[in-house]
């Protein structure tokens, strides 16, 4: 093998490299950047429990990347905030909290609200909600008000067109450059009679586009977020050092432009109906019956359950909502599909079918079975809300 090969080997490896994300297990991937918008499913065996690889189409102008921490599940543990003088901290489970050193020296808790956080911009948002919301003195009307836009398609179709739009010089020329970099290295060094005047014609218009494409990339960040700046740079810094890192640019402007969208909204304004059903499904019966380790665990005062309940039930409302006014219908999404001849109880989460009858489903901590004997229509679908701790026990 030639130096020339092992090169190009090499960039192959290293471009393999950029298209595998290493993302939270929970979080939404949607790939296809022409309107057909498909869910990207993480291999189980590749992971932990808290992180996957997910693995992206290998061209970069048909993948639009949207990578979401569903509410509720996760948020990273190593964002840590500093907002006057409080320490905002993002806990597992999508939970936020705000403590406070006092005098003698004890951390106090002084807020806590449960959010998605999917990147850092939406991570400071939030904090500075909560920050509203530990002093206000009744929180509940600005956590709707907040969910409801969180949640409103309408609002995410308009931020997933304007992002598609913004991109599309990128995206082209990001495939330009993987084509060349890949496609004419190859034609050159085999075909061309002489190899030198060759490379130096292909290394100059490799680092052109190259130059040009961090430019854009540039230019689209800097409408994208201009809040950005820090991730900015970093990004400038790694695309300046490897081709194949600016090739995959897209799809990070992408992850953090729809970082103030729920991932549920994104997919109900981008997917199609038969894409989209099993995915709602399985949101909503996460947000309304939530696992023991998704309650508060530092703070459990009243106000903060009843903020938590409520915030849940406004979020899960709101979703319901858009996905009917989309024409699917939650309450029979809630329901199992069909009943095995021997079952006699279900999970109200998993959908996991049961044939003696038992309180809890053993695979979801907290979360009440409910009997088939209710028939369909005793089955909950959302019009009574169980809490952890409370849950109604088929
Ligand atoms: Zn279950």
């Amino acid at each position: 093998m030639t130096d020339a090969e092992i090169l190009l080997l090499v960039g192959a490896a290293i471009y393999c490299s950029e298209c595998v994300n290493w993302l939270p297990a929970r979080c939404l991937v949607l790939t296809g950047g022409h309107g057909r918008m498909r869910c990207a499913a993480a291999p189980e065996f590749l992971g932990n429990e808290h992180k996957r690889l997910f693995v992206l189409s290998l061209l970069p102008t048909t993948t639009t990347l949207v990578a979401r921490h569903p509410a509720y599940l996760f948020c990273d543990e190593s964002l840590l905030l500093e907002l006057d003088n409080r320490t905002w901290q993002l806990l597992t489970f999508g939970q936020i909290a705000a403590s406070e050193v006092r005098a003698d020296g004890d951390r106090v808790l002084i807020g806590e609200h449960r959010f998605q956080a999917g990147t850092r911009r939406a991570a400071r948002q939030l904090c500075r909600l909560i920050q509203r919301l530990a002093e206000a003195p009744q929180p509940s009307p600005l956590v709707a008000a907040h969910l409801r836009r969180y949640t409103d398609p309408e609002r995410a179709e308009r931020r997933t067109h304007v992002l598609r739009e913004r991109l599309q010089l990128l995206q082209q020329l990001q495939f330009m450059l993987l084509t060349w970099i890949f496609g004419a290295g190859i034609f050159l060094y085999y075909f061309s009679a002489a190899p030198w005047q060759a490379l130096l014609r292909y290394l100059s218009i490799a680092v052109v586009i190259w130059m040009a494409a961090i430019g854009v990339a540039w230019c689209c960040s800097r409408r994208l977020n201009p809040a950005g700046s820090s991730d900015r740079w970093k990004e400038l810094f790694f695309s300046l050092v490897s081709p194949m890192h600016a090739v995959r640019a897209s799809d990070r402007l992408s992850l953090d432009a729809l970082g103030d969208e729920h991932p549920l909204a994104v997919a109900i304004a981008t997917m199609p109906h038969r894409r989209l059903e099993p995915l709602a499904r399985q949101y909503i019966a996460e947000l309304r019956h939530p696992l023991t380790s998704e309650s508060p665990v530092s703070d459990d005062s009243q106000a903060t359950r009843a903020l938590l309940r409520d915030s849940r039930r406004t979020l899960a409302d709101a979703l319901a909502d858009s996905l009917s006014r989309k024409g699917i219908d939650v309450d029979k999404l809630s329901l199992p599909d069909q009943q095995d001849q021997d079952a006699v109880c279900w999970c109200q989460r998993c959908f996991s079918q049961y044939t003696r009858l038992i309180n809890e489903c053993p695979s979801c901590p907290g979360v009440a079975t409910r009997k088939f004997a209710d028939g369909p229509s005793n089955i909950n679908t959302g019009s009574t809300y169980h809490e952890n701790g409370d849950s109604e026990v088929a």
